[in-house]
């Protein structure tokens, strides 16, 4: 199964953390949670239009082929 990565600066942040997860909903779980956590975004934040668009563009297949 391949997995689906996402990191953090794809969002424009100088951050150095990755996301992995079988689907974008699940990346986004995390990005969600990261972004909360770890750069203190509201709910609101991490689950605007804005973020959704970028995970559904910059998640791609960790292989990277
Ligand atoms: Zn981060």
């Amino acid at each position: 199964m391949r997995t689906k990565l996402l990191k953090c600066s794809d969002f424009g942040l100088e951050c150095d953390a990755e996301f992995r997860g079988a689907t974008v909903e699940e990346v986004l779980e995390q990005v969600k949670k990261h972004g909360m956590e770890a750069h203190g975004q509201t709910a609101e934040q991490v689950n605007s239009e804005a973020v959704m668009q970028i995970a559904a563009t910059k998640t791609r297949d960790e292989d990277g082929s």
